[in-house]
């Protein structure tokens, strides 16, 4: 043992098999991590590796190093705001404005008509309360942000009114019960898990009500014996009464999609906040919105959480360029991915699923099948958003996890879904331009298994 392990090359010896063009330090440290993993091995009792074979083991850790975790991947599960892979892509345009501003300096607190310190989200303001008609907005990292903040600003020491069927667990870790207390008010829950009347709600407004918190039940539905008081009655009773209204509307849409609410229904009902995501319907990145009176907006950008939870440049150009799209909702329909995905009509879908099955190897047995896909995101959770796919199944010849796998690890990695043993590629969310890399993928597939 001794002696092989005398016998293992050293770094140097090493680094003259490889001529790939690595950074040096990257590779001297993978060379060494093989290397002390080969010890370990030999003293375990296993044979020493050849020097090329420890060469490619050193490149392909480098590679593997060098590769960030957080990648492009091409989403074929036909789910649109999928969490997982990152909710919703910017839009073409929206992503050079990015970039640009990214690149050099910019305008993020500077007023170039006098020169002097601007305001570092004037554009989106004017934006937001252009489109939705609410007087002011302010914007934060993202929607649990904005309703922590929105709490915390306006409801700290005081008593928040819910219904007991918007007591919401959103993934992670946000809760309305638990957020509510982070934020330092005192919960009241009202009504029952199926049924909440206005009149649950007047009953329980007291001297230390702060606000009614209504919260879009947007990643469920209670179906059947069920009641709830719409945003009009219940602004229209705080403002009776003299209380906040605030509406944690979540998914955010600007554009209706069958019952969703609307962020603009919201403001014209009159709710005194709105806090929504800029990542889900609204098809923006990732961030929080909060729209109001100028009066509670004041107050809410001056708590000092809002300087720990304000959103990034990179952020906010997005925002800006995305919401500059919707000024022209045709165009944020065509534009904004998340959009046009969701509003593609299954007869293009099936076309468009024709068109990849066409330049797909004939081998496999792959044809057109009928989806019923999601939004995805903790968006409309009962619409089935019907799609195509090419599906390929299972056969003697072909596993469709071991495909799914080659996918999964292609350069760009494709995510797929496999349901009933056969493998689908839903179009809905593969663009077209994207074919040629899956159809490349599947036929390195097939040459490796070469049936
Ligand atoms: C999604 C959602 C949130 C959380 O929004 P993030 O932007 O993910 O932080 C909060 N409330 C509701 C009702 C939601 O749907």
């Amino acid at each position: 043992m001794n002696e092989t392990l005398r016998a293992l090359p050293r770094v140097d010896d090493i680094l003259e098999y490889v001529d790939e063009d690595l950074p040096r330090a990257i590779l001297l440290d993978c060379i060494r991590e093989v290397l002390d993993n080969c010890r370990n091995a030999i003293i375990a009792g296993a044979a020493a590796p050849t020097k090329e074979t420890i060469a490619e083991m050193s490149i392909a850790l480098a590679k593997s190093k060098s590769t960030p975790v957080l990648r492009p991947v091409i989403n074929a599960t036909g789910i649109v705001l999928h969490t997982n892979l990152g909710r919703a892509p910017l839009a073409e345009s929206v992503a050079e404005h990015v970039k640009q501003v990214a690149l050099g300096y910019s305008t993020l607190e500077y007023d170039l008509q006098t020169g002097k310190r601007g305001s570092r989200t004037i554009g989106i303001e004017n934006l937001l309360t252009t489109l939705t008609k609410s007087e002011a907005a302010c914007i934060v990292n993202n929607n649990a942000a904005a309703v922590l903040l929105t709490l915390s600003a306006l409801c700290t020491g005081r008593e928040v009114v819910v219904s007991r069927s918007e007591l919401v667990e959103i993934g992670g870790s946000f809760r309305v019960p638990e957020v509510i207390s982070q934020g330092g008010a005192i919960l009241h829950e009202v009504g029952a898990t199926n049924k909440t009347h206005i009149s649950d709600y007047r009953n329980a407004i007291q001297d230390s009500t702060a606000a009614i918190l209504k919260v879009h039940t947007s990643n469920y539905k209670i179906m059947g014996f069920t009641h709830e008081v719409s945003t009009k009655e219940l602004a229209d009773l705080s403002r009776e009464i003299g209380v906040l209204s605030i509406y944690d509307l979540g998914s955010g849409s600007f554009v209706s999609f069958a019952g969703e609410p609307t962020v603009q229904q919201a403001v014209a009902d009159g709710m005194d906040i709105i806090c929504f995501s800029g990542d889900k319907l609204l098809g923006g990145p990732q961030c929080g919105i909060i729209l109001g009176g100028k009066e509670h907006i004041a107050k809410i950008r001056t708590h000092p959480l809002y300087r720990a939870l304000r959103a990034d440049k990179l952020t906010l150009a997005a925002l800006e360029a995305t919401l500059g799209l919707y000024r022209d909702i045709d165009n944020a329909k065509s534009q904004i991915p998340a959009l046009s995905m969701l509003l593609a009509q299954p007869a293009m879908l099936k076309e468009k699923a024709a068109l990849l099955l066409e330049q797909l190897d004939k081998k496999l047995d792959a044809r057109l099948q009928k989806t019923d896909g999601q939004a995805g995101g903790g968006s409309l959770p009962l619409q089935e958003f019907e799609s195509w796919a090419v599906a390929i199944p299972q056969s003697s010849q072909l596993s469709v996890e071991e495909l799914e796998k080659h996918l999964r690890n292609w350069k760009t990695p494709i995510i797929t879904r496999i349901h009933k043993n056969t493998l689908l590629l839903d179009v809905r969310t593969i663009e077209e331009r994207q074919f040629e890399e899956i159809v490349e993928c599947v036929a390195a597939y097939n040459r490796a298994a070469s049936y």
